[in-house]
């Protein structure tokens, strides 16, 4: 049978850039528009169309405002997971407020539906080495894995592992399941989610998931429901970040697509072979 790999939605809405916060101001989110339930029902209908389940990284300030879109995902058998509460970077905030924003968006998922947790994804990959104080706190949470390095030099370690592996501290052991990345001379290169996935030609990305699977290795996917938007709205932001969010965004649907009709895709506890505990 073919390998299965890991399918991934971090389930955020349009607003939720991270480092931009003269732009999008904390305080304005409740007044702008939802869009994320309109573009979420895009991505499952979709997955519908290929009977395919996935694992939704949901942030809890969505869950807490859209209980009927987090029921909606557990309802067609999806696994629901964590993306923190208030869409923060790992090293924008100290320990207790890392805890604070995990226990925040568990509650609020834990609250629209009753379902284990097993999986947390940082935003924009920050799990490095500065924050690896993080996994103690994922391990103390009951959580089984994370999934949030990036083998790059630029956002991580060029050097950290490139395929699932457990973590072990002194508090017990997690998984990681990094970004999926091509190893080119000395440097690693994403190219199946986000910018990386826009930027790369889509038989790029297909041959590098060919080889990744011929190695015995699940490839890991991810998109974003504001990459679902059919009308995106203009956002006044830096030029760098606006490049990172906006640059070829329509090409996202019509990948993910093309990547469905290739491979089989899961949700990460079945790529892991993990039974959520709680
Ligand atoms: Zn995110």
């Amino acid at each position: 049978m073919d390998a299965l790999n890991a399918l991934t939605v971090d389930v955020e809405d349009w607003y939720h850039v991270c480092a931009v916060g003269d732009y999008l101001p904390m305080e304005k989110w409740d007044a702008y528009e939802n869009r994320v339930n309109r573009n979420c029902e895009r991505i499952l209908d979709l997955l519908r169309a290929h009977r395919t389940k996935v694992t939704f990284f949901v942030l809890g300030y969505i869950a807490e405002r859209n209980p009927d879109l987090v029921r909606s995902f557990h309802s067609e058998g999806h696994e629901i997971a964590t993306h923190g509460y208030l869409h923060q970077r790992l090293f924008d905030m100290t320990p207790e407020e890392f805890d604070d924003d995990l226990t925040s968006s568990m509650a609020a998922i834990r609250r629209a539906v009753d379902c284990p947790i097993a999986g947390y994804r940082a935003p924009e990959w920050t799990v490095t080495h500065e924050t690896g104080w993080a996994y103690d706190i994922l391990i103390d949470s009951g959580l089984q894995y994370d999934s949030s390095t990036v083998p790059l030099t630029m956002m991580g370690d060029r050097l950290y592992p490139r395929y699932p592996f457990k973590v072990h501290t002194r508090r017990g052991s997690i998984w990681e399941f990094p970004a999926t990345t091509m190893r080119c001379l000395w440097e690693s290169f994403p190219y199946t989610g986000g910018l990386p996935l826009r930027m790369s030609p889509f038989w790029f990305t297909v041959q590098g998931i060919r080889k990744l699977n011929r190695m015995g290795y699940p490839a890991m996917v991810y998109m974003h429901p504001w990459e679902f938007d059919e009308n995106p709205p203009r956002i006044p932001l830096p030029p760098g970040r606006k490049f990172m969010h906006e640059y070829l965004m329509t090409s996202v649907p019509s990948k993910i697509e093309g990547l469905l009709e290739r491979f089989r895709f899961g949700p990460i506890r079945d790529v892991l072979g993990i039974t959520p505990l709680g």
